[in-house]
């Protein structure tokens, strides 16, 4: 069993395209590379989980979607520093990001419960990033240990505190320093020495 860093891929990873069906509209974040192998140094599982209702709209197929995740690769230098994507491809209904329509979708945890099977993932011992309400729900929802909004993509926009948010910061990378922190801070809060 490990953690894992889950990992909204629109807005977090690559630039936020509404509805991002074409491989030439794939710009992947100059910082995410080396956020990545941060996370995969310090031990984590690093797990893509996304809504991809551009599939459902019949606005792109899955092949299409492959295409476009090898030119995020090509662009990031590496396969390696992704361990698996999960996606949904299901059109939400209600609009709202806190609903869970489909356990699949964010804000639904399944894509996560599922990586924790397949992968032998801790969820309790895992974050959640992303730039919207729904990836953070997605990571309460699915009993993560924390939650890292990134003000990149649509992350600028939120600008209230809200309890499915723990964290708030600058970008990927930077979020991979935070969570680095918290780490560290915990284990020697554990310790007895320092408990006292
Ligand atoms: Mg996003």
């Amino acid at each position: 069993m490990r953690p894992a860093i889950f990992l909204d891929r629109d807005g977090t990873i690559i630039e936020q395209v509404h509805h991002l069906n074409r491989v030439e509209d794939v710009a992947v974040y100059p910082f995410a590379a080396d956020a990545l192998r941060e996370f995969q140094a310090a031990g984590f599982a690093t797990v893509i989980v996304t809504n991809q209702s551009a599939i459902g709209r019949g606005l792109l197929d899955e092949a299409g979607l492959e295409q476009i995740h090898d030119e995020m690769f090509r662009q990031l230098g590496s396969r390696q520093c992704i361990d698996r994507i999960y996606y949904s491809t299901s059109v939400p209904v209600s609009g709202d990001p806190r609903v869970v329509e489909d356990a699949w979708r964010k804000p639904g945890p399944g894509m996560l419960e599922r990586a924790a099977e397949e992968l032998g993932i801790e969820l309790n011992e895992s974050w959640m990033i992303g730039d919207a309400i729904s990836d953070m729900l997605a990571g309460r929802n699915a009993g993560c240990r924390g939650t890292v909004l990134v003000r990149t993509g649509y992350g600028h926009r939120i600008t209230q505190a809200d309890p499915a948010i723990d964290y708030t910061t600058d970008n990927l990378l930077t979020a991979a320093h935070l969570i680095k922190l918290a780490c560290a801070s915990s284990q020697s809060s554990k310790s007895p020495s320092l408990s006292e």
